[in-house]
């Protein structure tokens, strides 16, 4: 979640920053955070126009797994490029889109046992799950679903009603509806079953709760705040929506392409959701492409029914191939990840206390601090770009310190990259330290 607070820029780049704030809307976000000009990017690391160095644990918000520029992805694109590939081809059947298909169900679907068909939407994830609702919907004749406590889905009016942020939901113009917010997994602290309250409410014809088509689920909560989704949690869940014939769609546009540690991030609770949305690092280059994966009984589409310019970026359809041949052909990236995973924890646990590291949240390549108050998390990601460290905030309040470093970052970035984040933690927590020695002296 981008942390407004940041809107005063760390120094020296007011100049460069110019043309932005005078020709660009008030809605950019990420560049007032980062208040810097890029101009290259190699694996972890990003240079400005100064020739500064930063190491990205932003990842383009988990659109960048692979990192910036993967040499073996870029080769495919550049071969492609140089063979006059076609680039633009709406929804047309192109070589690049065929080898795409079937390197995923060779390489994605087929070992894990899924049998499910691929539709290709609009380029961003949101119009993914626009595809997934509108089909959930068109497939039980039912409107409501059932979206969970601090869900981020898009913002698009269909994805932004199952969308809790008021931030987001405050820009809508129209009111947002036909969702029902439930609680998600330890919404309500360790001891309350938010799981069984579900399950009542479905049972009970007078609970209020109109029975939706589907239920959209993230394992991990990317934008609100890291929350995670437990196993047993998770495959309630699935069993509820199975006996009450609510579709169960997991959006894993953020925690999916091995961001926690296996391609779906709901591999661990061995459920088989009957849709799932994917998009960011699907590509592997941070081309834009989306694509929403369902059960093969609930194609119910008509032709071109959810169409859109730009369904076939041939050019994503390509590194994605790359991306999949390249890292997804053995166990090896799935081990790599849960050791950079454990060693993210690590360094993380040892940075905890007050006002950062009150607790941590996420799994895999998706954890972070969460801090106390909530707005040391942005002063924290301040002081890591000060020191060349690019990591922003998530959760309602923006109360957590997200790192999403790529999933092939080398040990030693990794390292380096927590030791600058542990430093700007140092000096926030000097700094609240005197605050509240201050405070302290004025109340005397
Ligand atoms: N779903 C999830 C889980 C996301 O994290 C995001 C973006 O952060 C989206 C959907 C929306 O994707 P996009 O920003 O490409 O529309």
């Amino acid at each position: 979640m981008i942390s407004i607070s940041s809107n005063k820029p760390v120094n020296k780049t007011d100049k460069a920053m110019n043309t932005f704030e005078r020709l660009e809307s008030r809605v950019r976000g990420y560049c007032r955070s980062f208040p810097t000009v890029f101009t290259r990017g190699e694996g972890s690391v990003l240079y400005d126009e100064s020739g500064e160095r930063y190491l990205d644990f932003l990842s383009g918000a988990g659109s960048l797994n692979y990192g910036h520029n993967d040499p073996a992805l870029r080769q495919s694109l550049l071969d492609y490029v140089e063979g006059n590939g076609i680039l633009h081809g709406l929804d047309m059947a192109t070589e690049a889109k065929r080898e795409f298909l079937e390197t995923f169900e060779r390489i994605i679907l087929k070992p894990r046992g899924m049998h499910y068909k691929v539709q290709f939407t609009g380029p961003t994830g949101t119009n993914a799950v626009e595809a997934a609702l509108k089909l959930a919907r068109r497939v039980t004749g039912r409107t409501n679903i059932v979206s969970f406590t601090n869900a981020f889905h898009g913002v698009t009016l269909g994805s932004l009603a199952v969308t809790g942020n008021v931030h987001y939901r405050h820009a809508a113009g129209v009111p947002l509806g036909n969702a029902t917010f439930m609680p998600y997994d330890g919404y309500l602290g360790p001891h309350v079953s938010t799981i069984d309250y579900l399950e009542q409410c479905l049972n009970d014809r007078s609970s209020g709760l109109e029975m939706p088509a589907a239920v959209i689920v993230e394992t991990v909560q990317g934008e609100g705040g890291l929350h995670t989704a437990g196993v047993a949690w998770l495959k309630h869940l699935q069993r509820l929506c199975t006996d009450q014939g609510v579709l169960l769609i997991v959006d894993d546009i953020q925690a999916g392409c091995g961001r926690t540690g296996t391609f779906f991030s709901f591999e661990s609770a061995g459920i088989r959701p009957d849709f799932v949305t994917l998009s960011k690092s699907l590509s592997g280059y941070g081309l834009p492409m989306s694509v929403l994966l369902m059960k093969p009984e609930y194609d119910a589409w008509e032709p071109g029914e959810h169409n859109g310019t730009f369904r076939g970026n041939n050019l994503a359809f390509v590194t994605a191939t790359a991306a999949l041949r390249h890292y997804w052909s053995s166990n090896d990236f799935q081990l790599d990840i849960k050791h950079k995973a454990a060693l993210l924890r690590g360094r993380l646990l040892s940075m905890a206390g007050p006002p950062a590291g009150a607790g941590l949240r996420g799994r895999g390549l998706i954890q972070g601090l969460v801090c106390e108050p909530a707005s040391a998390a942005a002063e924290i990601c301040r002081a890591s770009f000060e020191r060349g460290l690019i990591i922003e905030t998530s959760g309602a309040e923006s109360e957590v310190v997200k790192c999403l470093p790529p999933l092939n970052i080398p040990d030693g970035e990794l390292w380096a990259g927590l030791d600058l984040l542990e430093s700007a933690v140092k000096e926030i927590r000097g700094r609240s330290r005197e605050t509240l020695v201050q405070a302290v002296g004025a109340e005397k």
